[in-house]
């Protein structure tokens, strides 16, 4: 049982409950044009030349799951204590979720609870074989607007049918929107997520504002970075996003 990833970075935030160690998958099948993974998109290993610091590094492998296991059972205490866990992240998670359930089968063998990050563009069957080992999914929501989930490779219809059998299936959904300029951040494209996604019956959202981290990552990769010149949102055009959102869901955001 080979996986295919790029890091695992412990005692990260920002990713579910507690202190968490997140695994980061090859491989995509979205393109998000703000992605701040772009080592991820390809399922094949990405040379990262960081011609500043003179440093050439290949991520990206293949390992079997009992290799990886020790690291990811290291900070164990730590998880237990604060409620926290192993995410999965990527890339796109999902499109490996015969070997994931595997692993998450092998975690849950020593108490550790798994979320899983996805943008849900796969099909059903491929939950399937997760729901009842995770704890959650933490289920990225781009857009309302099919032919913008065209532009970056996904499908807006597999998108809600997915969500809303999670939903029917008892799945613990968190449900996260990046906001993106020109993207989802009008009063328009807000609208049009609010309504689907309340239709469905979400209560709350988590909303992920843009930024540019991943900016050199692009520059390594050789990349074209489309919104490197993009602006952070301001802190009233947040008010303003906020309040919109707020009419439709309980809304969690970190600023
Ligand atoms: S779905 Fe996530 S990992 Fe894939 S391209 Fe979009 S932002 Fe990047």
């Amino acid at each position: 049982m080979l996986l295919n990833i790029s890091n695992i970075q412990h005692f990260s935030t920002g990713d579910g409950e507690g202190i968490r160690t997140t695994v980061f998958f090859k491989g995509c099948n979205l393109r998000c044009p703000w992605c701040h993974n772009p080592e991820n998109l390809s399922a094949a290993p990405s040379v990262m030349r960081y011609k500043a610091i003179d440093k050439t590094e290949t991520l990206g492998k293949k390992v079997e799951i009992e290799d990886i296991l020790p690291e990811l059972l290291e900070d164990k205490d730590f998880f237990l204590q604060s409620g926290g866990g192993v995410t999965l992240s990527g890339g796109e998670v999902m499109l490996q979720a015969d070997d994931v359930a595997v692993l998450v089968k092998k975690l849950n063998e020593y108490g550790i609870s798994v979320l899983i990050d996805t943008a849900g563009c796969v099909p059903y069957k491929e939950f399937e074989k997760l729901n009842s080992l995770i704890q959650g999914y933490l289920f990225d929501f781009k857009t309302g607007n099919a032919q913008n989930y065209k532009e970056i490779g996904g499908d807006l219809e597999t998108v809600m049918q997915n969500l809303t059998r999670l939903i029917s299936d008892g799945a613990n959904v968190q449900v996260r929107i990046p906001l993106i300029p020109d993207f989802n951040t009008d009063e328009g494209s807000i609208l049009e997520i609010c309504e689907r996604l309340k239709a469905i019956g979400i209560g709350e959202v988590e909303l992920l504002p843009f930024h540019r981290l991943g900016s050199a990552k692009y520059e390594a990769l050789g990349l074209d970075y489309q919104y490197k010149n993009y602006e952070l949102l301001s802190e009233d055009k947040l008010d303003e996003i906020i309040k919109q959102y707020s009419k439709y869901f309980k809304v969690i955001i970190e600023r």
